[in-house]
């Protein structure tokens, strides 16, 4: 027993080791693959629940290694923002969504939206409005069609001082949104500190539906709609969710069922598209 005790100890630290090696190995990687330009950006369409119209796009960042094939965002934002490559990556992130969807708006003839995925650790940088600003004005695309995506934990580190960030960028004329709502600890006090635009509905309430999950899916939407935001629901898969939704009110999806993320040369051949 002793022995066996010893082995699993030995197991757990070669594991820890290997753990450890990996991440100095791709936080090297990410670093040459970012100077490199090598990640790629791709995009999952939205529709209107109710015209069933390509609406938008969300920005979804790729790494393929050379080695380890692809590793997903999960995975390597937390290295990025570890290791000070937030930034960097971010406001390339940014800025190519930004070109990307003015490209993807002008073959559609649609003043298509992009939302972007901001990082506690790029929220937290004073600069960032700057960043935003400067691409902006850069790419030429409309404020209005920027959304910038922030987690319930970004927002709830420091709460004057995110609400007071928040009214910097939303000044600018971008459009501000609550991703993954609902799985943080906090969400309904701060509606009434933050200027939030949008609520994106998590897909832990979208998987259950229509048989369970109605109650607290539908409470969202109306919360939601009674502070005039509007409300994306993620990780819609079936038709029965997405009829589910449509009914209820929600305004806008978004879900394998509809899109996967892909290359914007995907998104041009295939838009146009509309819901069925
Ligand atoms: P998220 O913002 O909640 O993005 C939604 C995730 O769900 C994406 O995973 C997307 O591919 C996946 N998804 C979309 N539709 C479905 C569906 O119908 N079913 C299921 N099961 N999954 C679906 P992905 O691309 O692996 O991204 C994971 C997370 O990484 C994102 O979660 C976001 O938090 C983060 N992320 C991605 N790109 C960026 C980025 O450019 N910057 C930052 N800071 N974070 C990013
Ligand atoms: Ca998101
Ligand atoms: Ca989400
Ligand atoms: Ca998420």
């Amino acid at each position: 027993a002793k022995d066996a005790g010893r082995n699993r100890l030995g197991r757990f630290r070669r594991e820890m080791i290997m753990a450890a090696q990996r991440r100095a190995q791709l936080e090297r990687d990410l670093r040459r693959a970012l100077a490199t330009r090598s990640l790629e950006v791709f995009y999952q369409p939205q529709f209107d629940c109710a015209s069933k119209q390509l609406v938008g796009v969300e920005a979804l960042v790729r790494w393929r290694h050379p080695e380890h094939g692809f590793i997903g965002p999960d995975e390597f934002i937390p290295i990025a923002e570890s290791c000070g490559l937030i930034g960097e990556l971010g406001t390339w992130v940014l800025e190519q969504a930004c070109i990307d969807v003015i490209a993807l708006g002008e073959h559609t003839g649609l003043p298509l939206s992009v939302a972007v995925n901001v990082s506690a650790r790029q929220f937290r940088d004073n600069e960032f409005i700057e960043v935003v600003r400067n691409i902006l004005g850069s790419t030429g695309l409309p404020a209005a069609r920027l959304e910038l995506e922030l987690t319930e934990t970004v927002l709830m580190d420091d709460v004057s001082r995110a609400a007071g960030f928040m009214h910097a960028l939303r000044s600018l004329g971008v459009r501000m949104s609550i991703d993954d709502f609902g799985t943080g600890y906090s969400s309904l006090a701060y509606l009434q500190s933050f200027p939030i635009d949008q609520l994106k509905l998590d897909r832990s309430f979208v998987r259950p539906l229509p048989r369970d999950g109605a109650t607290l899916a539908g409470a969202v939407i109306a919360l939601a709609h009674s502070f005039n935001l509007t409300v994306v629901a993620e990780g819609v898969e079936t038709a029965e969710q997405l009829a589910w939704l449509r009914a209820a009110g929600c305004d806008v999806m978004q879900g394998y069922l509809l899109g996967r993320p892909a290359p914007l040369e995907a998104l041009r051949s295939a838009a146009g598209l509309a819901v069925a």
